[in-house]
């Protein structure tokens, strides 16, 4: 295992970077960086600049962390599934409980840091792209607290999938812009979110909604999401008087993932991240990067540039972008954040990837074993645990990051397990 130190570590915070990386261009190795238009680039070199003040300003970060203690929930607590465990008869499973925060999934820890940035930036206008509508939610969240301007862009066709979840952001006072171009899905969304922050650069800021983007944001993410390693570090060892042998994550674009990774990365605690295998990576239909596909499928992860960073990107024979496949929106991304692509040269993180069927399987363990609905995101990382347990001895743990709740995916598994119609 590399040791990941900081040479002055000791200096600084303790939510702070414990690896060399990012450098000052923003790159993780080889990856990440700036890859943006030139008309851009003094608006990142703004947040870059606002980011170096804040991170360590005392009273950017009390206010933060305030925050997260009287209005998202946190700390959040570590469960002991102790039914599921005793059943697979192995190690025990431990479940970091993001499910339990305000909005119910770790995204608002990301989504509330960056809005503080942007205030303290003096920036009056927020705006964000998304997919599932999740980071859309957050962010409509995060800005009716602190009584900003929202504007979400939102492909027409995610428009149609996510209803639910366009009126929440209305609810929360947020305009929800439908984007009608290209295949009117989220890398649309994106083209026209970076559209509008180009010409209105004056007093708005983009919250990113991952560890992805261009520098700082993968940066930044990480350190916002790193109290939920930072807290379960502890807990854990409260709990059970020792760290985790394993701590295991869905990767989506990544944040969850290098939330909870991050302070664990010194340790001997080996590191999981669990990638959407959709239908199979042997079907061509899936999002699982990092998996190696049969090359008959033509979709596999190779480097590129994508999204203004470079980075492991799902494409096809023809180098287009791959068409993804998950049953969780969440996880149905072809990039990943670039510092999963560099954790996974240095071999410190191990990527596996769960199918479709593993998941909506673990969905149902946790609901009858333990009495949590679970995001099907978050059941991924569950799916592992259930994999690995059982060759595990009793006395082994295994911290799962519980990234969200399961209540916006009903309608999904219900149809996926054949029980939707009239309940009577
Ligand atoms: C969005 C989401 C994810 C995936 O995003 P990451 O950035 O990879 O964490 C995972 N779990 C839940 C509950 C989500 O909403």
């Amino acid at each position: 295992m590399p040791a990941i130190v900081d040479a002055d570590l000791k200096t600084r915070p303790p939510s702070e970077t414990r690896s060399p990386w990012p450098d000052d261009a923003g790159k993780f190795g080889p990856y990440g960086g700036r890859f943006v238009p030139e008309t851009l680039m003094p608006a990142l070199d703004d947040v870059i600049d606002a980011w170096q003040e804040f991170r360590n300003d005392a009273a950017f970060r009390a206010e933060y962390e305030g925050l997260l203690s009287t209005y998202v929930g946190r700390p959040t607590p570590v469960s002991h599934a102790k039914r599921l465990s005793a059943t697979l008869g192995g190690a025990q499973i431990y479940l970091k409980r993001e499910d339990l925060t305000h909005t119910g999934a770790h995204k608002i820890n990301n989504a509330l840091g960056q809005a503080l940035l942007a205030r303290r930036m003096g920036k009056t206008r927020i705006i964000a792209e998304t997919g599932a509508g999740q980071h859309g939610v957050a962010t409509a969240t995060a800005c009716a607290l602190l009584g900003m301007e929202c504007i979400v862009y939102m492909g027409v066709v995610d428009m149609a999938r996510q209803q639910p979840n366009v009126f929440r952001m209305r609810l929360l006072g947020a305009e929800v812009r439908g984007v009608t171009s290209g295949t009117r899905t989220l890398k649309d969304a994106v083209n026209e979110a970076i559209r509008d922050w180009v010409t209105n650069i004056r007093d708005t800021y983009y919250v990113i909604g991952s560890a992805l983007g261009p520098h700082p944001y993968p940066l930044m993410c990480r350190e916002f999401q790193s109290v939920i390693g930072l807290e379960a570090r502890e807990q854990i060892q409260g709990l059970a008087g020792r760290l985790p042998d394993a701590v295991i994550a869905c990767v989506g674009g990544g944040s969850n993932a290098i939330g909870i990774f991050h302070p664990f990365l010194d340790d001997p605690v080996q590191l999981i991240g669990v990638e959407a295998g959709g239908y199979g990576p042997e079907t061509g239909k899936h999002a699982a990067r990092f998996a190696a596909a049969p090359a008959s499928t033509g979709v596999s992860g190779k480097t590129g540039v994508f999204q203004g960073m470079r980075t492991v990107v799902l494409q096809n024979a023809d180098g287009q972008i791959a068409e993804t496949h998950s049953i969780s929106a969440g996880l149905d991304y072809a990039g990943i954040g670039p510092e999963h692509a560099l954790l996974r040269d240095l071999r410190r993180v191990e990527y596996v990837h769960a199918n479709d069927a593993d998941a909506l399987a673990a969905f149902q363990a946790l609901c009858r074993f333990e009495g949590i609905i679970p995001a099907l995101e978050s059941s991924h990382a569950v799916a592992e645990a259930i994999r690995r347990a059982p060759s595990m001895r009793p006395d082994q743990i295994l911290l799962v990051n519980l990234s969200g709740r399961g209540d916006k995916d009903l309608n999904t598994v219900l149809k996926a397990l054949g029980m939707e119609g009239d309940p009577s």
